[in-house]
């Protein structure tokens, strides 16, 4: 047997290097908004394993779900027959989705296949071939979502060639591209978007335009309150299905259930992954039944997809957002999130380095370098503030190309508990300032 604290060395020995690491710490188990490593060390947790275990970890009401499930059915394989907990599951998310019309769903396992499911369906659905994604987007790592992931080309260099059709159009990143002025931003990548389908795939060849409803990994940005909607129009006027990818934002993180919510828009199919089962992998497209119903029986489909053990677990989330009123807690550990990050902004000693304090409700980014103009691709300053948090005993991540950290903690996360995150953000951007 290896020993507890040679585990980190066999894990560096053993385990493809391609996957990059924050950290070497070995976790053990993990509670709440913390984490235990095998050496002892409790750390504070602001990534949630990439906003997934939202509820925190090892939540009771999930855990228990999970453990009942597991004497019951492990395995009911979906091209075989129905299982309860995937139907219980449907039960429970109709009445929250965003819009009545989405009230059809295939489940998969991760985020990355949901996504892929998402541009089957449209394809199928429209006869048509091409998508557009948003630059900066990340969809997922596998053959076909590669090609769909523009933040960062770590993670389609030498794998190419990626599947074609997909094109990239600018998503409205204000800080980046327009100085701050949101309306301006919003026209310019409408205009980009209109010039894109004149130009380089014509609306009959264009099944779908995908977009993350805030951009995750490329710099947690919510767009300009009318962007979306104008998205909608152009896909209504040329019959292009709108797809929204709420893998990262969905499930409370942005302080209601999806993201989309704040917009008020209608997508034509909805992406779903992540939080809706804190932590069991299980991922899931919703789109309209006539949609859906364009699918020939056996085109869809996979071993392992909507796990039951992992839809027990989605039942007790959604169980639980009702019976501990966690959009309540987003709604005031953002605020005391925000004022921590203004404070920063408005300090003498750190607002210098810092650019831009953005997000909804827990999905929150702070950006540095470059001041109000935001000219800071491949700043060092993020990733210095993140290396004092972990010494610190805090984990938090940052994001692609542009000097910016995300703070993705708990829902449920306590007053306390984000007082001890702000006083460690607080004092690695002093240090790193001094
Ligand atoms: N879409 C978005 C918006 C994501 O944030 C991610 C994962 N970070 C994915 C898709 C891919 O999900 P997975 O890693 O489960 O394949």
């Amino acid at each position: 047997e290896v020993k507890m604290s040679s585990l980190a060395q066999f894990g560096t020995n053993h385990i493809a290097k391609g996957i990059g690491r924050l950290t070497t710490h070995v976790l053990e188990r993990g509670s709440g908004s913390y984490v235990y490593t095998t050496e002892g060390k409790k750390l504070l947790d602001f990534t949630m394993g990439i906003g997934v275990t939202n509820l925190g970890h090892c939540h009771p009401k999930v855990t228990k779900a999970a453990q009942d499930q597991v004497g019951k059915l492990v395995h009911g394989q979906v091209n075989i027959a129905f299982q309860e907990p995937q139907l219980r599951l449907i039960e429970k998310l109709l009445p929250i989705m965003p819009d009545k019309s989405l009230d059809t769903f295939f489940f998969w396992n991760s985020g990355s296949e949901a996504v892929e499911a998402s541009v089957k369906l449209a394809r199928q659905a429209t006869g048509r071939q091409n998508i557009i994604v948003m630059q900066g987007s990340y969809h997922g790592r596998t053959m076909g979502t590669m090609a769909m992931t523009r933040s960062k080309t770590v993670y389609s260099a030498g794998f190419h060639p990626l599947i074609p059709g997909v094109y990239a159009s600018p998503f409205p990143y204000t800080h980046q591209f327009h100085n701050g002025n949101a309306q301006d931003c919003s026209d310019n990548a409408i205009k980009e978007l209109e010039i894109m389908l004149l130009t380089q795939t014509a609306p009959k060849d264009t099944a779908a335009i995908i977009i993350e409803t805030v951009l995750g990994e490329g710099g947690y940005v919510p767009p300009p309150p009318d962007f979306l909607k104008r998205v909608r129009e152009i896909c209504d006027k040329h019959g292009i299905l709108l797809i929204l990818d709420e893998v990262q934002s969905g499930f409370g993180r942005t302080g209601k259930m999806f993201a989309v919510e704040h917009y008020g828009v209608r997508p034509d199919v909805m992406v779903m992954a992540k939080g809706i089962a804190n932590g069991f992998p299980i991922s899931g497209i919703v789109s309209r039944k006539e949609l859906m119903d364009l699918q020939p029986p056996g085109s869809m489909g996979g071993t392992y997809a909507g796990n039951a053990v992992a839809c027990a677990a989605g039942l007790a989330v959604l169980d639980a957002f009702k019976e501990e009123k966690v959009l309540d807690n987003v709604a005031a550990r953002s605020k005391q999130l925000f004022d921590c990050l203004h404070g920063l902004q408005k300090s003498e000693k750190t607002g210098h380095l810092i650019g831009d304090v953005r997000g909804l409700g827990l999905m929150v980014a702070l950006e540095f370098g470059g001041g109000s103009k935001g000219d800071n691709i491949g700043g060092k300053i993020g990733s210095r503030v993140q290396n004092k948090c972990v010494e610190k005993g805090m984990l938090v991540l940052t994001t692609s190309i542009y000097d910016t950290l995300r703070f993705i903690p708990n829902l449920l996360i306590s007053e306390e508990e984000m007082s001890e995150a702000c006083e460690i953000i607080t004092e690695s951007v002093e240090e790193v300032a001094r």
